[in-house]
Protein backbone atom coordinates (compact mmCIF):
# COMPACT_ATOMS: atom_id res chain seq x y z
CA UNK A 1 0.00 0.00 0.00
CA UNK A 2 1.23 3.65 -0.61
CA UNK A 3 2.47 5.82 2.58
CA UNK A 4 -0.54 8.13 2.99
CA UNK A 5 0.69 12.09 2.20
CA UNK A 6 -1.22 15.62 2.91
CA UNK A 7 0.34 18.06 1.96
CA UNK A 8 -1.69 21.25 3.63
CA UNK A 9 0.41 24.63 2.04
CA UNK A 10 0.46 25.27 -1.55
CA UNK A 11 -0.18 28.70 -3.59
CA UNK A 12 -2.58 28.63 -6.77
CA UNK A 13 -2.63 31.94 -9.53
CA UNK A 14 -5.20 33.26 -6.99
CA UNK A 15 -2.29 34.50 -5.34
CA UNK A 16 1.24 34.44 -5.97
CA UNK A 17 1.37 30.70 -7.08
CA UNK A 18 1.61 29.93 -10.92
CA UNK A 19 -0.33 26.79 -11.43
CA UNK A 20 -4.66 27.21 -11.12
CA UNK A 21 -6.00 25.30 -8.54
CA UNK A 22 -7.31 22.54 -11.01
CA UNK A 23 -3.97 22.15 -12.16
CA UNK A 24 -2.69 21.60 -8.49
CA UNK A 25 -5.67 18.93 -7.78
CA UNK A 26 -4.46 17.21 -11.00
CA UNK A 27 -0.58 17.35 -9.94
CA UNK A 28 -1.59 16.30 -6.19
CA UNK A 29 -3.37 13.13 -7.48
CA UNK A 30 -0.84 12.56 -9.89
CA UNK A 31 2.08 12.29 -7.77
CA UNK A 32 -0.34 10.58 -4.98
CA UNK A 33 -1.39 12.72 -2.54
CA UNK A 34 -4.02 11.61 -0.35
CA UNK A 35 -4.48 14.91 1.39
CA UNK A 36 -4.54 18.74 0.78
CA UNK A 37 -4.84 21.76 1.54
CA UNK A 38 -4.41 25.08 -1.06
CA UNK A 39 -3.64 27.87 1.31
CA UNK A 40 -3.70 31.09 -0.97
CA UNK A 41 -2.34 34.56 0.89
CA UNK A 42 -5.33 36.73 1.62
CA UNK A 43 -7.83 34.81 -0.44
CA UNK A 44 -10.12 31.83 -0.75
CA UNK A 45 -11.24 32.10 -4.38
CA UNK A 46 -9.90 28.57 -5.25
CA UNK A 47 -12.53 27.02 -3.41
CA UNK A 48 -14.96 28.65 -6.49
CA UNK A 49 -13.26 26.37 -8.23
CA UNK A 50 -15.68 23.40 -9.07
CA UNK A 51 -12.49 21.14 -9.55
CA UNK A 52 -11.56 21.92 -5.74
CA UNK A 53 -13.57 18.88 -4.13
CA UNK A 54 -12.48 16.11 -2.13
CA UNK A 55 -12.59 12.92 -3.88
CA UNK A 56 -11.99 9.18 -2.95
CA UNK A 57 -8.05 9.75 -3.95
CA UNK A 58 -7.66 12.86 -2.68
CA UNK A 59 -9.68 14.48 0.79
CA UNK A 60 -9.40 18.22 0.53
CA UNK A 61 -9.89 20.84 3.58
CA UNK A 62 -10.41 24.49 3.10
CA UNK A 63 -6.93 26.72 3.65
CA UNK A 64 -6.01 30.33 3.66
CA UNK A 65 -2.88 31.92 4.77
CA UNK A 66 -3.48 35.35 6.38
CA UNK A 67 -0.97 37.99 6.61
CA UNK A 68 -1.16 39.45 10.07
CA UNK A 69 1.32 41.77 12.34
CA UNK A 70 2.44 40.95 15.76
CA UNK A 71 4.84 43.80 17.62
CA UNK A 72 5.57 45.10 14.16
CA UNK A 73 6.93 41.88 12.87
CA UNK A 74 5.34 40.14 9.52
CA UNK A 75 3.59 36.91 10.19
CA UNK A 76 1.67 34.41 8.42
CA UNK A 77 -1.50 32.42 9.76
CA UNK A 78 -2.53 29.54 8.81
CA UNK A 79 -6.84 28.54 8.80
CA UNK A 80 -8.05 25.61 8.41
CA UNK A 81 -11.64 23.48 7.75
CA UNK A 82 -13.23 26.99 7.98
CA UNK A 83 -16.49 27.88 5.56
CA UNK A 84 -14.93 29.59 2.57
CA UNK A 85 -18.64 31.23 2.11
CA UNK A 86 -18.63 32.60 5.71
CA UNK A 87 -18.95 36.25 5.50
CA UNK A 88 -16.36 37.19 7.94
CA UNK A 89 -14.01 35.03 6.13
CA UNK A 90 -15.20 36.95 2.77
CA UNK A 91 -15.08 40.37 4.55
CA UNK A 92 -11.73 39.52 5.73
CA UNK A 93 -10.48 38.76 2.04
CA UNK A 94 -11.73 42.06 0.48
CA UNK A 95 -9.97 44.32 2.94
CA UNK A 96 -6.89 42.64 2.22
CA UNK A 97 -7.13 42.56 -1.19
CA UNK A 98 -7.99 46.95 -0.73
CA UNK A 99 -4.95 46.48 1.37
CA UNK A 100 -2.67 44.90 -1.46
CA UNK A 101 -4.06 47.34 -3.98
CA UNK A 102 -2.85 50.53 -1.78
CA UNK A 103 0.34 48.82 -0.83
CA UNK A 104 1.70 47.73 -4.60
CA UNK A 105 0.58 51.49 -5.33
CA UNK A 106 3.57 52.45 -2.76
CA UNK A 107 5.81 50.11 -4.08
CA UNK A 108 5.44 51.14 -7.56
CA UNK A 109 6.22 54.45 -5.92
CA UNK A 110 9.22 53.46 -4.53
CA UNK A 111 9.92 51.88 -7.69
CA UNK A 112 9.98 54.71 -9.65
CA UNK A 113 12.13 56.92 -7.60
CA UNK A 114 14.25 54.16 -8.09
CA UNK A 115 14.24 54.27 -11.72
CA UNK A 116 13.08 51.21 -12.09
CA UNK A 117 9.16 52.65 -13.54
CA UNK A 118 6.35 49.97 -13.68
CA UNK A 119 2.88 50.19 -14.72
CA UNK A 120 0.49 47.63 -13.17
CA UNK A 121 -0.40 46.67 -16.93
CA UNK A 122 3.04 45.53 -16.74
CA UNK A 123 3.03 44.20 -13.17
CA UNK A 124 0.05 42.24 -15.63
CA UNK A 125 -2.89 40.76 -13.00
CA UNK A 126 -6.42 40.46 -13.68
CA UNK A 127 -8.86 42.20 -11.12
CA UNK A 128 -10.05 39.88 -8.87
CA UNK A 129 -6.62 38.09 -8.61
CA UNK A 130 -4.93 38.91 -5.25
CA UNK A 131 -1.24 41.12 -6.17
CA UNK A 132 2.14 40.63 -4.16
CA UNK A 133 5.20 41.50 -4.33
CA UNK A 134 6.03 38.00 -6.49
CA UNK A 135 4.09 39.59 -9.10
CA UNK A 136 6.46 43.12 -8.80
CA UNK A 137 9.20 41.10 -8.77
CA UNK A 138 8.65 38.69 -12.11
CA UNK A 139 7.82 42.31 -13.90
CA UNK A 140 11.03 43.73 -12.74
CA UNK A 141 12.54 40.62 -14.34
CA UNK A 142 10.66 41.15 -17.56
CA UNK A 143 11.68 44.73 -17.70
CA UNK A 144 15.33 44.08 -17.41
CA UNK A 145 16.02 46.02 -14.10
CA UNK A 146 17.14 42.41 -12.36
CA UNK A 147 18.09 38.92 -13.12
CA UNK A 148 16.02 37.24 -10.67
CA UNK A 149 13.25 37.01 -8.76
CA UNK A 150 15.80 36.45 -5.95
CA UNK A 151 17.34 39.65 -6.81
CA UNK A 152 14.88 41.60 -6.80
CA UNK A 153 13.78 40.60 -3.39
CA UNK A 154 17.43 40.65 -1.90
CA UNK A 155 18.06 43.77 -3.21
CA UNK A 156 14.44 46.18 -3.39
CA UNK A 157 11.10 43.73 -2.02
CA UNK A 158 12.70 42.26 0.81
CA UNK A 159 11.50 43.35 4.00
CA UNK A 160 13.87 46.72 5.36
CA UNK A 161 15.12 46.81 1.70
CA UNK A 162 14.75 50.24 -0.14
CA UNK A 163 11.50 49.43 -2.11
CA UNK A 164 9.80 48.03 0.68
CA UNK A 165 6.31 49.16 1.89
CA UNK A 166 5.03 46.80 4.21
CA UNK A 167 0.78 48.55 3.75
CA UNK A 168 -1.75 48.46 6.16
CA UNK A 169 -1.39 45.31 8.97
CA UNK A 170 -4.12 43.05 10.56
CA UNK A 171 -3.38 41.39 14.14
CA UNK A 172 -2.59 38.06 14.48
CA UNK A 173 -5.66 38.23 17.32
CA UNK A 174 -8.36 39.38 15.00
CA UNK A 175 -7.21 37.32 12.41
CA UNK A 176 -7.68 34.14 14.56
CA UNK A 177 -10.63 35.18 16.02
CA UNK A 178 -12.42 35.32 12.20
CA UNK A 179 -11.08 31.51 11.53
CA UNK A 180 -12.29 30.64 14.67
CA UNK A 181 -16.25 31.96 14.17
CA UNK A 182 -15.78 30.96 10.54
CA UNK A 183 -15.30 26.83 11.75
CA UNK A 184 -11.65 26.79 11.35
CA UNK A 185 -8.38 26.08 13.30
CA UNK A 186 -5.24 28.93 13.34
CA UNK A 187 -1.97 27.75 13.20
CA UNK A 188 1.76 29.52 13.26
CA UNK A 189 2.94 29.34 9.60
CA UNK A 190 6.58 28.28 9.48
CA UNK A 191 7.66 28.86 12.39
CA UNK A 192 11.21 28.32 11.34
CA UNK A 193 11.09 31.47 9.05
CA UNK A 194 10.81 33.71 11.96
CA UNK A 195 14.29 34.64 13.05
CA UNK A 196 13.30 36.41 16.75
CA UNK A 197 12.68 34.33 19.45
CA UNK A 198 9.94 36.78 21.49
CA UNK A 199 8.29 36.74 18.35
CA UNK A 200 7.62 32.99 18.96
CA UNK A 201 7.21 33.35 22.62
CA UNK A 202 4.30 35.97 21.96
CA UNK A 203 2.69 33.73 19.37
CA UNK A 204 2.68 31.04 21.86
CA UNK A 205 0.67 33.10 24.21
CA UNK A 206 -2.47 34.04 21.46
CA UNK A 207 -5.15 31.26 20.85
CA UNK A 208 -3.14 29.10 18.17
CA UNK A 209 -4.80 25.84 17.91
CA UNK A 210 -1.90 24.62 15.93
CA UNK A 211 1.73 24.72 14.23
CA UNK A 212 3.56 23.93 11.11
CA UNK A 213 6.01 22.18 12.30
CA UNK A 214 6.86 19.92 8.92
CA UNK A 215 7.98 22.56 6.65
CA UNK A 216 9.27 23.19 3.11
CA UNK A 217 12.87 21.97 2.39
CA UNK A 218 13.61 21.91 6.01
CA UNK A 219 14.76 18.67 7.05
CA UNK A 220 13.63 16.31 10.19
CA UNK A 221 16.24 18.10 12.16
CA UNK A 222 15.11 21.25 11.62
CA UNK A 223 11.52 20.08 12.08
CA UNK A 224 12.36 18.47 15.57
CA UNK A 225 12.35 21.83 17.03
CA UNK A 226 9.02 22.56 16.74
CA UNK A 227 7.30 18.76 16.55
CA UNK A 228 8.54 19.29 20.48
CA UNK A 229 7.10 22.71 20.93
CA UNK A 230 3.74 21.29 19.98
CA UNK A 231 3.75 18.28 22.03
CA UNK A 232 4.97 20.66 24.89
CA UNK A 233 2.20 23.04 24.08
CA UNK A 234 -0.76 20.49 23.13
CA UNK A 235 -1.13 22.04 19.47
CA UNK A 236 -2.00 20.44 16.81
CA UNK A 237 0.75 19.55 14.50
CA UNK A 238 0.33 20.64 10.85
CA UNK A 239 2.72 20.01 7.77
CA UNK A 240 3.27 21.41 4.11
CA UNK A 241 5.82 22.04 1.47
CA UNK A 242 4.75 25.78 0.34
CA UNK A 243 4.66 24.90 -3.21
CA UNK A 244 4.29 28.26 -5.37
CA UNK A 245 5.34 26.80 -8.78
CA UNK A 246 7.59 28.67 -10.64
CA UNK A 247 7.97 31.04 -8.59
CA UNK A 248 9.98 29.09 -6.22
CA UNK A 249 11.12 26.15 -8.59
CA UNK A 250 13.16 24.64 -5.24
CA UNK A 251 10.24 23.61 -3.47
CA UNK A 252 7.83 20.48 -5.00
CA UNK A 253 4.36 20.40 -4.12
CA UNK A 254 4.70 17.33 -1.70
CA UNK A 255 8.22 18.46 -0.34
CA UNK A 256 6.72 18.12 3.24
CA UNK A 257 3.52 16.28 4.05
CA UNK A 258 2.18 14.72 7.30
CA UNK A 259 0.70 11.48 8.15
CA UNK A 260 -2.41 9.76 8.01
CA UNK A 261 -2.79 9.83 11.96
CA UNK A 262 -1.55 13.35 11.81
CA UNK A 263 -4.05 14.29 9.69
CA UNK A 264 -6.97 12.91 10.95
CA UNK A 265 -6.48 14.58 14.41
CA UNK A 266 -6.74 18.07 12.10
CA UNK A 267 -9.61 16.89 10.34
CA UNK A 268 -11.85 16.23 14.11
CA UNK A 269 -10.40 19.10 14.95
CA UNK A 270 -12.65 21.17 12.24
P1 LIG B 1 3.59 39.62 -0.12
O1 LIG B 1 2.48 38.68 0.29
O2 LIG B 1 3.21 40.51 -1.23
O3 LIG B 1 4.17 40.35 1.07
O4 LIG B 1 4.76 38.71 -0.68
C1 LIG B 1 5.24 37.66 0.14
C2 LIG B 1 5.51 36.45 -0.71
O5 LIG B 1 6.66 36.70 -1.50
C3 LIG B 1 5.87 35.20 0.08
O6 LIG B 1 4.75 34.49 0.46
C4 LIG B 1 6.65 34.41 -0.92
O7 LIG B 1 5.77 33.74 -1.78
C5 LIG B 1 7.34 35.49 -1.75
N1 LIG B 1 8.75 35.67 -1.39
C6 LIG B 1 9.28 36.21 -0.29
N2 LIG B 1 10.62 36.24 -0.36
C7 LIG B 1 10.95 35.68 -1.57
C8 LIG B 1 12.16 35.40 -2.26
N3 LIG B 1 13.34 35.71 -1.72
N4 LIG B 1 12.08 34.82 -3.47
C9 LIG B 1 10.89 34.49 -4.02
N5 LIG B 1 9.72 34.74 -3.43
C10 LIG B 1 9.74 35.31 -2.23
FE1 LIG C 1 3.77 33.37 -1.37
FE1 LIG D 1 4.07 32.24 4.32
ZN1 LIG E 1 2.71 30.13 1.85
Amino acid sequence: MREFKADLHCHSNCSDGTLSPSEIIQLAKSIGLQGLSITDHDTVAAYNDPAVVSSEELTIITGVEFSCSVNGESIHVLGYGFDPKHPMILDLCSRHTLRRKERNMEILELLKKHEMPLTLEDVGREEGYNVGRPHIALAMVRKGYVPSVQVAFKKYLGEGCSCYAPGKTFSVETTLDIIHIAGGIGVIAHPHLIKKGPIISRLLELEFDGIECIYGNFTSKDNARWLKIAAHKELLVTGGSDFHGEVKPAIALGASYIDKATFDKILEAT
